[in-house]
This record gives structure tokens, sequence and C-alpha cells, in this order.
């Protein structure tokens, strides 16, 4: 059987699990295409899988990676409009680590002329989750207050400028570094906060005139949970899409009554699969800001595959901000 290169996890741990291995290369079933990777995406939930701390167990061994873009190298039985050498992104459970990867024909994203391929694995896992978090569970409306946290990362650096396209105002952006504020701003956000330092639930009620704010995207967890509400106005939303301090945090529902307010949570697979007819006009919309420049990608950080290690320590020890990639 072909070879290939990728990166294996046979034991959850820390990123020196990540071993760079040769495996057999896998073909595509009934309903599947054999992508060639040229860049995978790195994300956040590939750090907690690693961990185990992912929302559902991954069975061991595993190749990591949720996100990739590359050529279609074989189309399996069963799949339409489809054909080898199509440039391609999409979204996997994992098997994105690797030089190629086997994927759904039917959730294929076309790459458009003039775009390339880590911009295309920039799109969807962190788009998709920037804009639904904001519109489908956040029911954002025009001139209401947003607070993004870990405004400068994959997810933050997108929502702060989609928040501004949907019409958010004022944008609040919590980071933890005095450079990851500045590119915040630059990316359209009205107020910093560096959430390490200062009393963040304090300076938002300050920004919001005593009343709070109308949504917060909460991705944090541990105290943060809790926190949010000192700041939410009432009839207020959060959104929890995300752990990334590793806690989970709690609280109590019926504290909500008080102030009418709303804790939703959003997880990108279950709208993938669950709701599909949300996902084509949102990454439509999407592709219409990149393509009219009213929205940028930060691309921060790229390694070559055998560096994934790297690429997870510099993650998860928040040196990076916007997408990080790994280039095969
Ligand atoms: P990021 O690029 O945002 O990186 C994570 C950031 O979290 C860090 O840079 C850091 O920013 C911030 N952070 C805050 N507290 C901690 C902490 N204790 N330890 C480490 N980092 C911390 O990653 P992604 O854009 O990939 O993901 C952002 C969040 O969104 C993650 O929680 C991820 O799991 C979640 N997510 C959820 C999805 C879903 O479907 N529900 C889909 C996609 C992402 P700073 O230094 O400024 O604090």
């Amino acid at each position: 059987m072909p070879q290939m290169r990728a990166i294996q996890v046979s034991e959850f741990g820390n990123p020196d699990v990540l071993e760079h291995v040769e495996v057999e290369r896998p073909s595509p079933s009934e309903g599947e295409v054999l992508i060639k990777v040229k860049v995978a995406g790195v994300n956040y939930a590939d750090t907690m899988r690693r961990r185990n701390q992912y929302l559902e167990e991954t069975p061991l061994p595993f190749v990591p990676g949720s996100e990739v873009s590359g050529v279609v190298a074989e189309v399996g039985a069963g799949v339409e409009d489809v054909k080898e050498r199509d440039r391609v992104v999409t979204l996997l459970r994992t098997g994105g680590y690797a030089q190629y990867a086997v994927a759904p024909g039917r959730n294929l994203i076309s790459i458009p002329n003039g775009m390339d391929f880590e911009e295309a694995a920039a799109i969807p896992l962190q788009g998709l989750t920037a804009y639904h978090v904001l519109k489908s569970s956040g029911m954002l409306r025009q001139g209401e207050g947003v607070l993004v946290h870990a405004a400068a990362g994959g997810v933050g650096t997108l929502a702060v400028q989609m928040a501004k396209l949907m019409g958010a105002s004022p944008i609040i952006a919590t980071a933890s570094t005095q450079e990851k504020l500045n590119l915040a701003k630059e990316l359209g956000a009205d107020v910093l906060i560096n959430y390490t330092e200062e009393d963040w639930p304090e300076k938002v009620r300050e920004a919001t005139s005593g009343e709070g704010v109308d949504l917060i995207l909460e991705m944090v967890g541990g105290d943060f949970v809790q926190k949010n509400l000192e700041c939410l106005a009432a009839f207020g939303r959060i959104v929890v899409y995300g752990s990334a301090s590793g806690e989970r945090g709690s609280l109590i529902p019926a504290n909500l009554m008080l102030k009418n307010q709303v804790v939703a949570g959003f997880y990108l697979p279950q709208l993938m699969g669950g709701r599909p007819e949300l996902v084509e006009p949102s990454l439509e919309e999407i592709l219409g800001w990149l393509a009219s420049g009213e929205l940028s990608l930060t691309i921060d950080a790229r390694y070559p595959l055998e560096k994934a290690q790297e690429a997870h320590d510099a993650l998860e020890g928040r040196q990076t901000t916007g997408k990080v990639v790994l280039n095969l």
C-alpha cells in the first residue's frame, strides 16, 4: 500500500505526543474524496483533541487536523460534481495533518480563483464559527454592543471584523497583550481591554454607560463564565463556544432570570451536520466580504508539517495571532 507522511497521536497529552510518522495512505470510500493536502489549518480543537479535552472523545491512534485545503486526487463512488484536480477546502473531524486526507464529497468548498491554499485554509472553521456565534446563536442586531474575548485569535480576528460588518457598536475586544489589542483595534474594535491585567467586567460596564454589553462571545471558560454575567446587559446573550483555559466553568441558570438573560452554546460540527442549509449562504457572505476587501485574513504563523509540535506549543502558549497553518 502507498505510504504518506503524517502527524499521529498515539497517546493523549502535551504537544510532544505529536509524532511525525509514515502511515498508510487512506483511500476514499463511497461518498468520499481523497485530497492531496497543501495546507492544514491548526485549530484549538486539535489541541483539545490531543489532550482528550474535546467535546467528543477521539479513539487512538489518530491523525489530528480538522481543516484542509488542497487538490482532489481521487473521487470515490457516488460523488457528483467533483473531479480530480479541483481545488477545494473542507472540514474534517480528524486526518488533516497528512499528505493526503479523505473527506466527505458533499461538504467540499471550491476555492475561488485568485485565492491561494493558505487563505482558503483560514476560512471555514474559524470563519463559519465567527459568523454563526454572532448571527445564528448570538442573534446580533444592528447597533448592539459585542464583547469578543481573545480578539486577536483565529476566531477573534474574524469575529471583530464580522461584528463591524453586521453593524455592531461598540465592539469591545479583550486579549492578553498590548500587541494583540493593537491588532484588534486595526481590525475595527472600539474598546480594548487587557483581561489579564484589568478588572475587565468593570471596564466593559464603563464602556457601555453601566448597562453592560448585549452579546458576549465566550470561549475562555473557568471563572470567565460567571464574570461575563457581571457585564451583560438586560436581555443580553452569552454564546459559549469554547473553553481555552481548559476549565469549563459553571453558572446558576436561575440567576439569568434577574435580567432576562440568555446563555447559548455553539458547536460547528452540529451546524454542519444538523443545519446544512445555514452553511452555504453564510459561506457566500464570507467569501463576498473577502472578495470586496471588507474582511481580511490574518495568517500569522506557518510551519512545515513536521513542526506540528511547535505549532501546538505556540497556539496553546498564547503566542499566536490570527490563523496558524501547516504547509505540506
Ligand atoms: P485562538 O487563535 O483564539 O487561540 C486561543 C486563544 O485563547 C489564545 O491566543 C489566548 O488569547 C486565548 N486564551 C484565553 N485564555 C487562555 C488560556 N488560559 N490558555 C490559553 N489560551 C487562552 O484559537 P481558535 O481561534 O482556534 O479558537 C478560539 C476558541 O474557539 C477556542 O476555545 C476553540 O476551542 C473555540 N472554537 C470552537 C468552535 C465550536 O464549534 N464551538 C469552532 C472553532 C473554535 P489571549 O492571549 O489574547 O488570551
